[in-house]
């Protein structure tokens, strides 16, 4: 197999598009650090491209016809986005499926603690992390409070040039020789990966303004009544609105160019939302298409897809019964013959091929920063444990697909036999008895507070994904 570096290939048109879609992407990446920034900068894309809402037109008994366009949110979390088509239902779908849930810091439900005059936030890590890159980085704090009255407050705080940041903190290397005799693993350990956000007490004259003259003790937590003055302040909250918040701790700052050839885009969360906004970008070029076509944005993959927002839950069946219904198709058989009849491309990112550590990799089969969209055939780990094994007549299908379609694709594993492994959604789609294959894009440092990917890929990536709908 000949590998090419499809930068090679490029022309200035194609280099123009290149980078309209990487400045797309990093606008998207901006605006979306946690899965209901995604759903909703998303659902904004869709609709100013003529997306309607399904909840609606199941309230309004809309008829749905082919051509339109909609969509369906699951809790804020997830989103299913259709362009309908002229064959009937029963035939299957294209879907196009990607997470957009990243590693982070996810904040306790009793987050808030004064310990030496200095006030902390306790948080509990989502997904997979190297804990020790999470101190001593500009970290901000995104999410919502539900209050009791059924408000609920969006916070963002750590973005723009004139908020602060946070930070965990970590020891400095002079008094660091124990702790540098510690394995990686426990190195930082993850109770200790709380964030740092006070340090100057309340004063009496300050405490007695808030408090409408029921003077707090302010001598007793006094950076801590500080803070809660602040939030009270400024989002209306007191200390028991963090039990129904969710706040998420991820690193603050934009996507940027990387690179002296600024040929890479360094990023939080590129795992998942690089295949989630290309997926989405791809889906909202399609017009009138003869099957239907779907975006599947979905919660909760870094964590196993649990929960009503993972894509284990039964809210894609659920829609897709919806639609039917609204079409005037639906009935229990057709449903099924629907899902089953349905090709997708699970869209998830891949293990790119770093020299540095070059042992881990075998390197026929690793994916490549400018070689393109990415396939796996099976991921998992040990011997394809928890792997989708896609049908090699549909692997044959994507291949013909691809290169009709002139798409710079590659074929990678997840790293050498035996070394690790990683999962993705693909297996549980496939239970339906779909054609399901793993696709995507390479990433560098993955899960690390600041991952990187290749512009061409991402490129190579909305192309494919664009051809496999119309296919
Ligand atoms: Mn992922
Ligand atoms: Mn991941």
């Amino acid at each position: 197999m000949k590998r090419e570096n499809v930068w090679k290939t490029y022309d200035e048109t194609q280099c123009a598009a290149l980078e309209k879609l990487a400045e797309e992407y990093k606008s998207f990446l901006n605006k979306g650090k946690t899965e209901r920034e995604c759903v909703k900068e998303a659902v904004r894309l869709a609709e100013e491209k003529g997306y309607q809402n399904l909840e609606k037109a199941v309230a309004e008994g809309i008829i749905l016809k082919a051509g339109d366009k909609v969509y369906a949110t699951c809790m804020d979390k997830s989103v299913a986005l259709f362009v309908l088509g002229t064959e009937p239902m029963k035939q299957g779908m294209r879907i196009l499926g990607a997470h957009i849930d990243s590693p982070r810091l996810d904040l306790k439900q009793i987050p808030l603690y004064e310990d030496t005059e200095m006030v902390y936030l306790d948080t509990h890590y989502y997904g997979g992390v190297k804990k020790y890159q999470w101190v001593t980085i500009p970290l901000a704090i995104h999410g919502v409070v539900a209050k009791k009255d059924g408000t609920v407050v969006p916070v963002c705080i750590g973005e723009a040039d004139s908020d602060p940041i946070f930070c965990v903190t970590d020891l400095l290397i002079h008094l660091s020789g124990e702790q540098m005799e510690k394995k990686a693993k426990v190195v930082i350990e993850g109770e200790n990966l709380d964030v740092l956000i006070g340090s100057r007490p309340l004063t009496a004259a300050e405490d007695e303004d808030s408090q409408d003259g029921e003077k707090k003790e302010s001598s007793k937590e006094a950076v801590k009544a500080g803070i809660l003055k602040i939030l009270k302040d400024q989002y209306d909250m007191e200390e028991d609105d963090f039990i129904s918040a969710e706040l998420e701790i991820v690193p603050a700052g934009k996507a940027r160019d990387c690179g002296l050839d600024r040929s890479m885009i360094a990023s939080y969360g590129h795992d998942d939302r690089v295949c989630g906004y290309t997926s989405l970008a791809a889906l909202l070029e399609v017009e009138a298409p003869r099957q239907t076509c779907c975006c599947l944005l979905v919660d909760k993959e870094e964590i196993g897809s649990v929960g009503a927002t993972g894509m284990q839950s039964r809210f894609f069946e659920n829609i897709v019964a919806e639609l039917m219904n609204c079409m005037g198709q639906y009935n229990e058989l057709d449903l099924r013959r629907c899902l089953a009849n349905c090709k997708m491309l699970s869209s998830d990112v891949s293990a790119a091929y770093d020299p540095l550590y070059a042992s881990v990799f075998e390197k026929k089969n690793s994916a490549y920063f400018g070689n393109g969209l990415v396939f796996n055939k099976y991921t998992g780990s040990g011997g394809k444990s928890r792997s989708n094994d896609a049908n090699a007549e549909y692997v044959g299908w994507i291949r013909k697909v691809m290169e009709e379609a002139d798409v710079a694709f590659q074929t990678a594993e997840l790293g050498r036999v035996d070394v690790g492994g990683g999962g993705t959604i693909a297996y549980i789609s496939a239970q339906y008895g779909m054609e399901v294959i793993d696709s995507g894009v390479a990433v560098l440092n993955m899960h690390a507070p600041m991952e990187i990917v290749s512009k061409a890929d991402v490129y190579e990536a909305k192309k494919g994904y664009l051809a496999f709908l119309q296919g």
